[in-house]
């Protein structure tokens, strides 16, 4: 039998990444909202497990809409945790495979992270910000998802993620998601982000 889905553990204490993002956010995001979409996922399979056994398609529909939306919302927040950590461990590139990834596909890693930023920003309602690699043109894309699994390229592995959920934000910056999206480059994982790109690109 097919393993369930498990909340993953943060790689670091809940007030690691203060003050850019706060111990209560982490603690809600993650033993909340996460938690909530491992659930999902791993019921909307359940689900399709009976039908299976049933023969009774009637919901495969709803279903296979539920599990995308979950199991695409388990899939970016455990990405999430791990291109994030503590301030004084980000240091950004200024060279190497990324780096140069970043200026051949985007000009440049500032005009990499303006791009990204106001992709952010301008998220329509609850989605993210997302640099991915496109494996069929071997290249770093930048692009927004709606919820978590919409207007994504298929095939595209995403590197960095940037939840613009007001949950993500909402208790610290309330209404000002612009801030919490410039605060949130202190608390990237660049070398993690170089190790996703290394093995995506393989
Ligand atoms: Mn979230």
């Amino acid at each position: 039998m097919t393993e369930e889905y498990k909340l993953p553990d943060l790689p670091y204490a809940y007030n690691a990444l203060e003050p850019y993002i706060d111990e209560a956010t982490m603690k809600l995001h993650h033993d909340k909202h996460h938690a909530a979409y491992v659930a999902g996922f791993n019921a909307a399979l359940a689900k399709l497990s009976e039908a299976r056994a049933k023969g009774d398609f009637a919901s495969v529909q709803a279903l296979s809409k539920a599990a995308a939306f979950h199991g695409s919302g388990h899939v970016m927040h455990s990405l999430f945790w791990e291109i994030m950590c503590p301030a004084a461990k980000s240091k950004a590139p200024s060279s190497g495979a990324l780096y140069d990834a970043l200026a051949r596909d985007f000009g440049s890693l500032d005009a990499f992270k303006k791009h990204f930023s106001e992709a952010a920003k301008a998220v329509e309602g609850s989605g993210w910000a997302v640099l991915a690699y496109e494996p069929t043109g071997k290249r770093l894309i930048v692009l927004q998802a709606e919820n978590h699994q919409k207007l994504t390229v298929q095939g595209s592995v995403p590197l960095l993620v940037l939840d613009v959920w007001e949950h993500a934000y909402y208790l610290k910056y309330q209404n000002k998601r612009a801030d919490y999206v410039d605060a949130w480059w202190n608390v990237v994982n660049w070398a993690e982000v170089e190790k996703k790109f290394l093995a995506a690109k393989k």
